[in-house]
């Protein structure tokens, strides 16, 4: 039946969060298994594609964009978040303040779907390489999932830990099969 077709359009996958978390990092370990110690901000007004197969075969496109070096407060914020399927939370685990500031962004999800049925949410703490540099615990993070239907995870962009997971996981929701 027509049911059994793949989705074709793909789905929009952004990451949000204070600037240095890792989110271009992020993005460029899960769409070209690359890390570098630092990218040119340009990087960030791009997005994107990544065809990914899940366990049960089905395929899903994912189109992911980063929104770089834009602030909060920036001008093209708005558009970046409009028509997100899946929201990337993104903050630093050794940066409590990017930790904070992720309500900030959150709120500004909401601000945008106002109307609208919200995308889903992921929280993602990055950097647990400098797992003796945490300033922020777990049970934080749990609390904030748990009180925003949030689905957490923990990543290291710098050696690729769960990165994949994180995205096939998100992928497999979005395709309702998870
Ligand atoms: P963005 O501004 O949020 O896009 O952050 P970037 O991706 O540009 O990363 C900011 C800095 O954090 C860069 O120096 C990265 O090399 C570094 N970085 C990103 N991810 C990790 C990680 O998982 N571990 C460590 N140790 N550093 C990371």
């Amino acid at each position: 039946s027509g049911d059994d077709e793949p989705r074709s359009v793909p789905y929009k996958v952004i990451l949000l969060g204070d600037g240095a978390v890792g989110k271009t990092s992020i993005a460029m370990r899960f769409s070209q298994d690359h890390f570098a110690q630092s990218y040119k901000q340009t990087i960030g007004v791009d997005f994107f594609h990544k065809h990914i197969e899940l366990p049960n075969g089905q395929r899903v496109a994912l189109q992911i964009w980063d929104i770089g070096g834009q602030s909060i407060g920036g001008k093209m914020i708005g558009n970046y978040i409009y028509g997100a399927h899946a929201v990337l939370l993104c903050y630093d685990i050794t940066n409590y303040q990017s930790f904070q500031d992720v309500e900030d962004w959150l709120r500004l999800v909401r601000r945008t779907f106002a109307n609208e049925t919200m995308p889903l949410v992921a929280l993602v703490g990055n950097k647990v390489d400098l797992a003796h540099m945490r300033t922020v615990r777990s049970t934080k993070h749990n609390q904030f999932c748990d009180e925003n239907d949030a689905t957490p995870f923990f990543l290291c962009a710098k050696n690729g830990e769960n990165v994949n997971t994180c995205f096939f996981k998100l992928a497999a929701m979005l395709a309702g099969v998870a």
